[in-house]
């Protein structure tokens, strides 16, 4: 009797360990959600002409992928280099940049792509069978300090913009230059960086604080009206890098309606990786001059993250800020590393798989996917019509 009983404890465990998970369960919930990526790169290879169309396999996405990987929107990273700050062609850059999604990559494939700028029209366009296409700038000095570019920038479609990018900027710190010295910093957001969030506040433009300094997090947390999210970050408790971020903020950004989007760059998921890569000239970015060669320097030097990392992180941040903080921003083809098990866009599905057999609902996993990031939006609609009706 006490040997059965053990065999049933040892079974119990078992079961709860390695909950077994059908293909058509993983199809079923899979396409059952909207899966909303909240940052992806391409962009900056499509602005130099990259068909996305075209079926090739040195990158993270293209159509085919995208299908493949069930998604149902994605944010466009309109990425503005900091090496634009200097000759002041940050501006012409951004509007470069979205030129490449509304042109390059929405014109270009009308079957496959239509533009979205809200929650409604992402649901509307899933269920026309298309892929929603969003945008959001990464680097505030986009704006080139006028809030009437980042006017400009809301009417072309931008609907997010992250406060900072490596560069500190005139009114925003960063976590990529805050231990540099020589570089003057502001203590967080300044008064103009305020301002900032309040005119995103009142247009209805997510702020997103993937790459900012913490401090600048958390000005920009007691400063906004509206939910905040980090588009592309991960958990600093599992992987100690300053683009992650800390338990007190995933904690503090999930009572006030925000969402970790959680980034598959091997560096933020795992120390391995994130030491590794330490070693390796990181100067350039995909589709830039020099890539060829530091790809292949990661490819030797840094052993990649796992599918099971992802998961870890995600069931971290849900353990911090609850279910209803977390959702999903690759950063795809913004990355040199990605996971073992999720490479590219086309392999969300494994994602699904692994989080049903972690013990995850159906449920749990379409607010993961984009439930979550569809609230916040709505938030952010919400707070920005109220505060135009004033
Ligand atoms: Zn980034």
């Amino acid at each position: 009797m006490r040997a059965f009983c053990l065999l049933c404890i040892a079974l119990c465990v078992c079961f709860a360990q390695t909950h077994s998970v059908t293909d058509a369960e993983v199809q079923r919930v899979h396409r059952s959600a909207i899966l909303i990526d909240t940052h992806n790169d391409i962009t900056s290879r499509t602005v130099d002409g990259y068909d996305i169309g075209k079926n090739k396999n040195d990158g993270h996405t293209n159509v085919t992928s995208l299908k493949e990987g069930g998604e149902g929107a994605q944010f466009f990273a309109v990425y503005v280099s900091s090496s634009y700050v200097k000759d002041n062609r940050s501006a012409h850059r951004t509007l470069e940049m979205i030129d490449t999604v509304r042109h390059g990559i929405v014109e270009r494939y009308p079957n496959d792509f239509t533009l979205a700028t809200t929650a409604d029209d992402i649901e509307r366009i899933h269920k026309q069978g298309k892929i929603a296409a969003l945008m959001g700038i990464e680097g505030g000095h986009a704006i080139e300090d006028s809030l009437g570019l980042l006017r400009d920038y809301f009417a072309l479609g931008i609907r997010y913009m992250t406060l900072t990018h490596t560069n500190t900027n005139g009114w925003a710190d960063s976590s990529g230059d805050i231990d540099k010295a020589g570089v003057q910093h502001h203590n967080g957001l300044t008064p103009f960086g305020k301002q900032v969030v309040g005119e995103m506040n009142r247009l209805g433009m997510i702020i997103d604080i993937s790459h900012t300094a913490d401090k600048t997090f958390w000005d920009a947390l007691a400063t906004s009206k509206a939910p905040i999210f980090a588009s592309h970050s991960s958990c600093r408790a599992l992987c100690n890098v300053p683009r992650n971020m800390t338990d007190e903020m995933i904690a503090a950004l999930g009572k006030k309606g925000g969402v970790i989007q959680i980034n598959f760059n091997c560096g933020f998921l795992s120390e391995k990786s994130a030491a590794a890569g330490k070693t390796v000239q990181d100067s350039t970015l995909p589709g830039q001059a020099g890539e060829d060669a530091t790809i292949a320097e990661y490819r030797k030097k840094v052993p990649p993250a796992t599918l099971e990392d992802v998961v870890a992180h995600i069931d971290h941040a849900v353990k911090i800020g609850g279910i209803d903080a977390v959702g999903i921003g690759s950063d795809f083809d913004g990355v040199f590393c990605t996971p073992k098990g999720l490479e590219d866009v086309s392999k969300f599905p494994n994602l699904t798989r692994a989080l049903l057999e972690k013990g995850y609902s159906a449920e749990d996993i379409r607010k993961i996917y984009g439930g979550n990031t569809l609230r916040l939006m709505r938030a952010v609609e919400a707070e920005a019509k109220r505060e135009q009706a004033n």
